[in-house]
């Protein structure tokens, strides 16, 4: 597994950016992270390292863009060099995800066609009204491989007008940090009714920070969120 954010920083866009990681980080560090920009690892997928090998590896997972979004308006001039990179590295899986969808066509290269097929582009839902505005675009959207990525989780969400086989997958989670907002089993557990129903692979992938079932509330440690959700064994394959 291999990390690649080629610019950092963001503005926030809907309800699911409010207690944004990257806000948080920077701010322990005194930066500004609406202040984007370019970063120091920007080529690092065609990077060489000794024997003039890529210091990626072939067949590596590549997790892009995290610090950041990759549709953000501000990488607008930055994107067509990336994509450049990440076309060339089509020994690579690439693995994006975004709350930009609606921008996608206007952002893709010319040969993009019905996406690339070592690139997986995930698009964010966490509230009905994103899911109302992002599922019909992402549904339609040229992309090879996508998944929905429900996190953070801030609300019951009907997903199922839209889902269906292009879905590979729903990933499901709560919210981190401090100020997390609470993120309910019950909506958990109706999103995985709404992907079995329709076929379609179901994550429960972390508690968040605060979580509640059967009426208690819980405060869950960093350390402990991936592994409290796994021991739920909803997961559905
Ligand atoms: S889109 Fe992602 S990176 Fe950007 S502000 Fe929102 S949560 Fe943060």
């Amino acid at each position: 597994m291999a990390r690649w954010n080629p610019w950092h920083g963001c503005h926030k866009l809907s309800e699911g950016c409010r207690n944004c990681y990257v806000y948080r980080i920077d701010g322990q560090h005194g930066r500004d992270s609406s202040d984007v920009r370019k970063t120091a690892d920007f080529d690092l997928p065609v990077r060489m390292g000794r024997g003039r090998r890529y210091k990626i590896a072939a067949g590596e997972t590549v997790y892009t863009c995290f610090s950041s979004d990759f549709f953000v308006e501000e990488a607008d001039e930055w994107r067509p060099e990336a994509w450049e990179m990440i076309r060339r590295r089509s020994d690579l899986r690439f693995f994006l995800i975004t709350k930009r969808i609606d921008r996608l066509a206007g952002c893709v290269p010319d040969d993009w066609g019905n996406g690339y097929s070592h690139v997986t582009l995930g698009c964010t839902i966490e509230t009905q009204d994103r899911a109302d505005y992002r599922m019909p675009i992402y549904r339609d959207a040229p992309i090879r491989h996508k998944i929905v990525i429900c996190e953070p989780l801030l609300e019951a969400v009907d997903l199922s007008p839209w889902l269906g086989s292009w879905c590979e997958e729903v990933i499901v989670g709560g919210e981190s940090g401090p100020e997390a907002r609470v993120c309910r089993w019950q909506w958990v557990i109706d999103l995985r009714r709404q992907c079995m129903e329709r076929g379609v692979a179901f994550r429960f992938k972390q508690t968040g920070a605060l979580f509640e079932r059967d009426g208690k509330l819980y405060r869950i440690p960093r350390r402990l969120q991936q592994s409290q959700a796994g021991k739920a064994g909803i997961d559905l394959f």
